[in-house]
């Protein structure tokens, strides 16, 4: 039985937490440690009136108040209460004080998101992948980016690797959220991450820009490890998609984090897209948004103070967590492969679907936080038994991938395949 740190206490940790007491088998105690103490006893709470508890026992969950930005106070929490396993679902902008604290105290880490200055809206791994060596030279496992997409989305493609394809030649992941949550505009998870992704230039991965026939002006080519990114303006391709329990969708090509990995970690691989639905709603309100500035991450002078409007911005908008009870419909996140099999052409879709209300009834919360949630309590249990703990800093494509897929189906997120998908042209 182990023992598990918690660190965030948003719309993600409360799913995570909630997975790991439906196993205490595997999570025997678990220490939630948020900035906001309240909202880590919150979680607790929601937990215990659950009642997950399976054959007599129960996963014994502590809460504490930790700002994780002072390493100083994680590594005396965690050497305080010596956890097997850090996993932070804060923000991307703690990875790397958590990831310093876990070296510091020796014990290993898993997060969901990549690396973010606050003061620059851009993500890479090259951070975290910094820290390989140390990880590594320590006997410490981090896994990174153990959501859905990322983490589950390279886990199908180590699962397409390994069982069906000798190279792959091309993926698109396509992201569709076809949940209706009534308000006019809301983000799924924490706001200020959100509209920083989406407000991105978009980009693509090829292998060789010379075979690339671009349908939309090119802003700029950026050589990278095997292969090029090409980028584009925000939002400036467009497909539309029928989705397997949504229906059809408007979806646009964004830059994603695990094309980085995928990219390096591929064999064969010639182009990997990401594209992720949006309704006109939310779209005209995020240009707007941009337009008057509000979106900015810079600080502004306001009555003497310094504000920084995307932080404002969220403070006024809907808590993600709050979204639950409010949420209808469906998602379905999947990833399309081409490729060769023993000289023969390939193509394979392996998607999940998730549906909103389903998770509200389960665990209190949104499809979006349950995608999320769900893998990372995954990670942690392939980690604690030992499938998953290889010293050094690792993507989750890295791993064996089988028996993560067959806990995705006992755990909430079962998937569906077919060899003969439609397309994205
Ligand atoms: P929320 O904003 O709902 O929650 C974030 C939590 O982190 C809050 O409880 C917040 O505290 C806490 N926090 C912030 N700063 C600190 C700090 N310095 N020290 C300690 N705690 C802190 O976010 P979500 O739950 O929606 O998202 C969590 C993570 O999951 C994010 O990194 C997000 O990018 C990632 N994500 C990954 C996805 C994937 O598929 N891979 C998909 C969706 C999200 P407070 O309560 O005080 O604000």
């Amino acid at each position: 039985m182990s023992r598990v740190l918690l660190i965030g206490a948003g719309g993600v940790a409360g799913v995570a937490a909630a997975k790991m007491a439906q196993n205490p088998d595997v999570f025997g105690d678990l220490m939630i440690a948020s900035r906001t103490l309240s909202r880590c006893e919150d979680i607790k709470a929601n937990i215990l009136k659950r009642g997950f508890a399976k054959n007599g026992a129960a996963t014994r969950i502590e809460t504490a108040q930790l700002d994780a930005m002072d390493v100083a106070a994680t590594v005396a929490l965690i050497r305080s209460w010596k956890p097997d396993l850090v996993m932070n679902i804060a923000l991307p902008y703690q990875d790397l004080a958590i990831m310093d604290a876990c070296l510091e105290a020796g014990v290993s880490y898993l997060d969901t998101a990549n690396y973010e200055p606050p003061d620059d809206a851009h993500f890479e791994y090259s951070w975290q992948w910094a820290y390989r060596e140390r990880f590594a030279k320590a006997g410490l496992t981090a896994i990174l980016g153990c959501g859905f997409d990322p983490g589950v989305t390279q886990v199908f493609s180590a699962y397409a690797q390994k069982h069906y394809f000798d190279t792959i030649e091309t993926l698109d992941i396509l992201d569709c959220n076809g949940g209706d949550h009534g308000y006019k505009f809301a983000t799924n998870f924490n706001p200020e991450i959100n509209i920083r992704e989406v407000s991105a230039k978009g980009s693509y991965w090829v292998a060789d820009p010379a075979e690339d026939k671009p349908e939309v002006a090119v802003e700029n080519r950026k050589a990278f490890d095997k292969g090029w990114w090409v980028e584009t303006a925000p939002m400036a391709i467009k497909r539309v998609y029928d989705f397997d329990g949504v229906g059809k969708k408007d979806m646009y090509l964004l830059h994603h984090e695990e094309l980085e990995s995928l990219g390096c970690n591929l064999k064969g691989i010639k182009r990997i897209r990401f594209f992720m639905t949006f309704g006109e709603s939310y779209l005209t309100h995020l240009r707007c948004l941009e337009n008057v500035g509000m979106t900015r991450i810079d600080p502004v002078k306001f009555n003497g103070v310094d504000i920084v409007p995307i932080q404002f911005l969220k403070a006024l908008l809907p808590d993600p967590a709050s979204l639950g009870p409010r949420t209808k419909g469906k998602t379905n996140i999947g990833c399309i492969f081409h490729g060769m099999k023993d000289g023969k052409s390939v193509d394979y879709y392996v998607y999940n679907i998730c549906d909103h209300q389903e998770c509200y009834a389960e665990v209190g919360s949104q499809a979006i936080s349950y995608t999320t949630g769900v893998p990372a309590m995954i990670g942690a249990k392939m980690f604690l038994d030992g499938k998953w703990r290889v010293p050094g800093v690792h993507t989750c494509e890295e791993f064996d991938p089988d028996s993560f897929m067959a806990e995705l189906n006992l755990q909430g997120l079962p998937w569906k395949e077919t060899f003969s998908p439609v397309k994205v042209d």
